[in-house]
């Protein structure tokens, strides 16, 4: 049941090919660092594809038919996209499904403070992290402010090379003897989460110190530095931090990794790294397909896919609801058993095993980075809580997709039993009552700032995507 490295039987062409999806990949990882932007990047790519927006069609009155291409954005968070088929709805649709938020620290919404002549925004985190891991490296601050004028700033700061970057400080290893014996859960706390913003304070105004003469000592002159640098750079006042959505993310670009630079080293693959290649593998359907295809990427899937924009919501069931009022043929019952019938991949990342942790993992049971695409029958924790164990028979029909387009595939868990766990969208889709699986992209440093793929499974994965909406 070993399975090969799948770099092992690639030919040149497929040399090739898997070069160009790691680049188009590694752009899009450095221009999507937050679901807002990866919504922005896919909107692009899909128009390049003949995608139109399903709200302009609705709008508009307009009829869908077969091989047509549409997308729905929800929020500017989440999107759908959809390429008609040939066969009615109600039969069902092939769906991929990723997410595209990724653990980062959020600025709170009264952030900003000065302590001992150093501004700090203050932070929260947002999904599973290791909180040690994100001190004294460099970090970019991306979002958008929402002003109460109805004007929405997009924020893109540390990224340009002439930008400045923020970081999180840590003790020095001189006095860290105390520190040094905590565990590592503790050793810097999520409220030790600040973020480095200033430390000049404001130059006096001409005419601003009137009066006696005597110099006051200046309140809050490095926050009050910053703000005015805000106010100049964002027209952006204090206030405005309240309806701010800004993510911390780790500065700089994916790069690749390894001498033979088999492998990328890089932010938010998970789950970019299944998104990537599920938006690339539905765009690159050159012709009507027979069943309809879709291609679902959620965010909030990290803080357990909650809120309107997460996979709970029904952002998903209402878009083929208008899909098929669109198409002339809407009845409720026509809806249910178009999600009923369906077939889904709920692609997301798994845990790659780490020879320097080889004690987290069973052997016989888990991802290897380089030997293909992985599937995981259930995800959860403990007895298999909280997943969706995908049926035997769905499997088996997978197995021989898989095999007659030449995919390298392996079967995974996430690690031992009983060492943790985690979970994906899957159970979500399951609720409807469609075949769903996990199959996603083998990680190391799941969730660290900077994350390991190898591109021989990010190759893998976009194939198999292909294949599976072409044939299931
Ligand atoms: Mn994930
Ligand atoms: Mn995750």
């Amino acid at each position: 049941m070993e399975r090969p490295n799948a770099w092992k039987n690639y030919t040149p062409e497929d040399i090739e090919k898997l070069n160009d999806l790691s680049a188009r990949y590694r752009a899009f990882l450095d221009g999507g660092k937050t679901e807002r932007e990866c919504v922005k990047e896919t909107i692009a790519l899909a128009e390049a594809k003949g995608y139109r927006d399903l709200a302009a069609i609705v709008k508009a009155g307009e009829k869908l038919k077969a091989g047509d291409k549409v997308y729905s954005n929800c929020m500017g968070k989440a999107i759908m996209l959809f390429h008609i088929g040939k066969k009615p709805l109600e039969t069902g649709m092939n769906i991929i499904g990723a997410h595209i938020d990724s653990p980062r620290m959020d600025v709170k919404q009264n952030p900003l403070y000065e302590d001992t002549d150093i501004a700090y925004l203050d932070t929260h985190y947002y999904g599973g992290i290791k909180k040690y891991q994100w001190v004294t490296i460099p970090l970019a601050l991306h979002g958008v402010v929402a002003k109460k004028d109805g004007t929405v700033i997009d924020v893109v700061i540390g990224e340009d090379e002439n930008d400045p970057v923020m970081c999180v400080s840590d003790l020095l290893i001189h006095l860290s003897r105390e520190q040094m014996t905590k565990p590592a859960a503790t050793v810097i706390e999520g409220e030790m989460l600040n973020l480095i913003v200033g430390g000049r304070p404001i130059e006096e105004e001409e005419g601003g110190e009137e009066g006696d003469g005597e110099k006051k000592p200046d309140k809050d002159a490095v926050k009050a530095n910053v703000l005015k640098l805000l106010k100049e750079k964002y027209d952006f006042e204090e206030e405005d931090f309240l309806s701010a959505e800004i993510e911390v993310v780790p500065a700089g670009k994916a790069r690749d990794l390894g001498l033979d630079r088999s492998m990328i080293l890089g932010y938010g693959h998970d789950d970019r790294v299944c998104a990537f290649p599920s938006v690339d593998a539905i765009l690159s359907l050159e012709e009507t397909p027979e069943t309809t295809c879709c291609c679902i990427l959620a965010d909030k899937e990290e803080i357990g896919s909650v809120g309107a924009t997460g996979m709970r919501a029904h952002y998903f069931e209402n878009a083929v609801a208008e899909l098929l009022a669109a198409s002339g043929s809407y009845c409720e019952l026509k809806l249910r058993r178009a999600l009923t019938a369906s077939r889904m991949l709920s692609c997301d990342v798994s845990a790659g095993f780490d020879p320097n942790f080889a004690a987290a993992f069973e052997k016989k049971n888990v991802a290897y980075l380089g030997r293909g695409v992985c599937y995981n029958k259930f995800t959860g924790s403990g007895g298999k809580s909280g997943s969706n164990d995908a049926n035997a028979e769905f499997i088996a029909r997978l197995r021989g997709i898989m095999d007659d387009n030449n995919v390298a595939y392996q079967f995974a868990e996430l690690g031992k039993v009983d060492q943790g766990g985690g979970g994906t969208i899957a159970y979500i889709c399951a609720l409807y009552g469609m075949e769903v699986i996990d199959s996603g992209v083998a990680v190391l440093s799941m969730h660290a700032p900077m994350e390991v793929i190898n591109k021989a499974d990010l190759y893998e994965a976009k194939k198999a995507y292909l294949a599976f909406m072409k044939n299931a």
